[in-house]
């Protein structure tokens, strides 16, 4: 059960000393090591001066806010792939749409349970595990019973192929890759048919339902998240 890795560290940018406390409590006794800032301008300073495993960011911060925080830690190099959970308030999905374009890797809306933050927060960290062990494995993708190999352009489910068009197969195996991880619909259409393609957002849901069919059951591994766009979760 143990396994021997280092302590994490994750640091908190939040203004309410309240949820911090909280946060900070429930993270300890989870064996993470914890620290703070109260502001943006000190997180973004403690972010790049020892970069963190993990950033729960609020997004609503007096001063300098939670996107721009995200914003300035993407342009640095230091802190590029840091992986980000946003904190957000009910009703700001436009905020979080813009978050996750900035390249936060997921969001968590307040009030949310310490199960549900734990959960989140362990599945982040996981896949920066993945990412860690990728190399080698870059020709399968695995997820239950369905298997992508990317070097043939295959994709089978229980061993039986699926005859997929380009941008469903292009779809499935972005999503797979960073399974768990929310997408917006004009991030998944850059994936899917490149920035230059004049399409609309809503194509995507059109490739979606068309997967979705396609997938038969695990169609419900690609989970539409209100407001927001998709992500491929395990269920
Ligand atoms: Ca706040």
């Amino acid at each position: 059960m143990a396994t021997a890795t280092m302590t994490q560290r994750i640091l908190i940018i939040e203004d309410e000393p309240d949820i911090t406390e909280v946060l900070k409590y429930n993270l300890e006794k989870n064996h993470y090591q914890v620290s703070t800032a109260g502001t943006g301008e000190a997180g973004l300073a403690a972010a790049r001066e020892n970069p963190p495993d993990l950033l729960l960011l609020d997004l609503m911060l007096p001063g300098m806010d939670g996107l721009e925080v995200c914003r300035r830690l993407r342009e640095d190099p230091r802190t590029r792939d840091l992986f980000i959970i946003m904190l957000t308030a009910k009703g700001t999905e436009a905020d979080v749409v813009v978050g996750l374009t900035l390249g936060a890797d997921d969001y968590i809306v307040k009030p949310f349970s310490t199960s549900e933050l734990m959960a989140r927060i362990k599945a982040v960290l996981r896949r920066s595990e993945a990412r860690d062990g990728e190399a080698g494995a870059k020709d399968l993708l695995r997820c239950g019973p369905v298997v992508i190999d990317l070097q043939k352009h295959e994709v089978t489910v229980g061993g039986e192929k699926l005859e997929l068009t380009l941008s469903e197969f292009k779809l499935l195996s972005f999503l797979m890759r960073k399974k768990g991880r929310v997408f917006t619909r004009d991030q998944l259409l850059d994936a899917v048919v490149g920035p230059d393609v004049f399409v609309t957002a809503r194509n995507i849901d059109v490739h979606v339902a068309a997967l979705r069919k396609k997938l038969g059951k695990l169609g419900a591994w690609i989970v539409t998240v209100r407001g927001v766009g998709y992500r491929f979760e395990e269920s």
